[in-house]
């Protein structure tokens, strides 16, 4: 290719409207385009490097048996109804009508039309497994579209899905997809983890978020320090003795005036904020008020508290005039038919200090049971740095990453809600075992401009490259000589089957090589007048500072 007939859409300045260093480079670079709030133009550039990622999803999915397949973007109402998820996927669904007033959704993913597909065309064990997979753009109205390609609303995501007549199937594919992501971000050169995700409502443990690591990202991943243990945040347990602290003191009554928040109570009383507890009232499904208990030094996981199955969810918390605010206990809410549930670190704590449910008063030297009560334990809390780790083994620390891939255990969730069913072998209707399985294509291009960045541009990894080498000659318009021997070079690299980038623009050098920089072609090489004399040209890998003489033989032996 030659920049000449190329739409080189690079820019000097950063645009005024964004955050990240990728959502930066992939404008300036010219990659994308900004149409609207979350919509993006993918020009040439970008379009390349998107179409290396999309080839290497394909090859890894084609590895396992996944078959190729294209389901419509727009998808009947009536298969959401039939899920449920017309009333539980919220805003998020874009909901649109056909001239006849029937109701659609833009595909924000496709469980429901590849649940279709799937009772439609299967009748037997026989069978199966069977997994599928499309590359398509999704569209979601998400509630702040932000960080450009990162979280777009329109975007390309690699959605695949698997059907089994039984579980253990369904947990030897769900292996493999795990394996073929591996692969996957492994040769898109992408520094990531797999750590274990939430399940929401479907629960069970089947679950892992492919994350690539990057200070940047929305997410906050958990790590143990010394064994294998990795998680979202939402998901991370730390490990908890069974064993309650030992009572010794006795419960007492102290004036704390305005103090009202966990810091100025243990600091006034001179306590440590780990031996305090705290109160959050939340909405229940059967009970008006439920008492969350956590340690002062705590903070609620909404996700997890969600998953209580008397919790309400959404986490909605409780306004009342009964108590006063900031001086909550669980000391007689028992009486005021409230259900209590502790969080496990607060349910072994002895000797700790609480609001008296009188304003300006706290007790101290509380302990459970003599004093105070709870109706229940629970895993309430988000980790901190430093916890144990749930296995036992070393500490945990916290990381930040952006979420490229989930692999997801559905169960029977969309099979038994619409009726994919089956025979097995004693010609018994089953409903079929579900896996799906996304990949964020387009987020994938700006998580990888997040790790291979410096300040002259992007450094793509060798996969994910727009071309493998840029060929800059000097004076290209005015010498016959260097245009011969650039021509030459140009034909010689294609046939080689190597990418490469003639810049033959009638502009600067400075301006040519901080283009090429600027794009993050790994290889550049330099042709000019002296060079051509002794055979040699100028080359510098992007990540080098300096350029070397190199003879064109050596060259063309470095790069292939
Ligand atoms: P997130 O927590 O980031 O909103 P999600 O859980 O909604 O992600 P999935 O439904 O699992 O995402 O979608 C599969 C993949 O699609 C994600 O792992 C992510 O890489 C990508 N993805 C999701 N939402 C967006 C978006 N708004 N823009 C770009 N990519 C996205
Ligand atoms: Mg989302």
């Amino acid at each position: 290719m030659r920049t000449s007939k190329y739409l080189l859409a690079t820019l000097k300045e950063n645009p005024a409207d964004a955050d990240l260093i990728s959502q930066k480079l992939m404008i300036r670079a010219g990659l994308v385009r900004k149409l609207s709030s979350g919509l993006f133009t993918w020009l040439p550039l970008g379009l390349r490097v998107l179409r290396k990622v999309e080839a290497i999803i394909r090859e890894e999915m084609n590895a396992i048996d996944g078959l190729e397949i294209l389901m419509p973007n727009v998808q009947p109402a009536e298969l959401w109804q039939e899920s449920g998820r017309w009333d539980a996927y919220g805003k998020e669904l874009l909901r649109i009508q056909d001239r006849h007033d029937r109701p659609f959704v833009f595909g924000p993913t496709h469980e429901e039309v590849v649940t279709d597909v799937a009772r439609n065309e299967l009748r037997s064990y026989k069978q199966l497994p069977l997994c599928v997979y499309q590359i398509q753009t999704k569209f979601r109205d998400e509630i702040r579209p932000r960080f450009g390609i990162m979280r777009a609303r329109e975007f390309i995501m690699k959605d695949a899905y698997s059907f089994h007549a039984d579980y253990d199937s369904l947990k030897k594919t769900y292996d493999d997809m795990y394996q073929a992501y591996t692969n996957i971000f492994t040769r898109l050169g992408l520094n990531f983890r797999a750590v274990e995700a939430d399940t929401g409502s479907i629960g069970g443990s089947g679950s892992h978020e492919f994350q690539v690591i990057a200070d940047s990202g929305e997410d906050a991943l958990v790590f143990s320090d010394s064994s294998d243990y990795a998680a979202n945040i939402e998901k991370a347990s730390a490990y908890v003795s069974d064993k309650r602290n030992v009572a010794t003191e006795e419960k007492k009554l102290v004036a704390t005036p305005n103090k009202k928040t966990i810091q100025d109570v243990c600091e006034f009383l001179n306590l440590p904020e780990d031996r305090s507890v705290k109160v959050l009232l939340v909405k229940g499904k059967k009970h008006p008020i439920i008492a969350l208990i956590l340690r002062g030094d705590h903070t609620v996981n909404e996700i997890k508290a969600e998953h209580h199955p008397l919790i309400d969810s959404p986490l909605s918390f409780v306004e009342t005039t009964d108590f006063p605010t900031g001086f909550l206990g669980p000391i007689d809410f028992k009486e005021k038919n409230i259900h209590v549930i502790a969080d496990r670190d607060a349910a072994i704590l002895a000797n700790f200090c609480c609001g008296a449910n009188q304003t300006d008063y706290h007790f101290t030297g509380v302990n459970w049971d003599r004093d105070a009560h709870f109706d229940e334990v629970y895993d309430l809390r988000n980790v901190v740095e430093g916890d144990k780790s749930p296995d036992g083994q070393g500490h945990l620390i916290i990381k930040r990453g952006i979420e490229v891939g989930h692999i997801f255990q559905l169960g029977d969730k969309y099979s038994s809600a619409m009726k994919a069913n089956v025979l097995d072998e004693n010609g018994k209707s089953i409903v079929m075992q579900m896996g799906c399985y996304g990949i964020g294509v387009s987020r994938i291009v700006a998580a990888a401009i997040e790790q291979h960045y410096d300040d002259y541009g992007i450094l793509w990894p060798a996969a994910m490259a727009p071309f493998q080498v840029a060929l800059v000659p000097m004076n290209y318009h005015k010498s016959h000589r260097v245009r011969e021997f650039t021509e030459k070079l140009y034909q010689d690299l294609q046939a080689a089957n190597i990418e490469v980038l003639l810049d033959d623009r009638r502009e600067r050098p400075g301006i040519l090589f901080a283009d090429m920089d600027l794009i993050g072609i790994p290889h550049r090489i330099v042709i000019g007048e002296n060079g051509i004399d002794n055979g040699t040209v100028e080359y510098k890998a992007r990540t080098e500072k300096e350029a070397k003489h190199v003879s064109v033989s050596d060259v063309l032996k470095i790069l292939s």
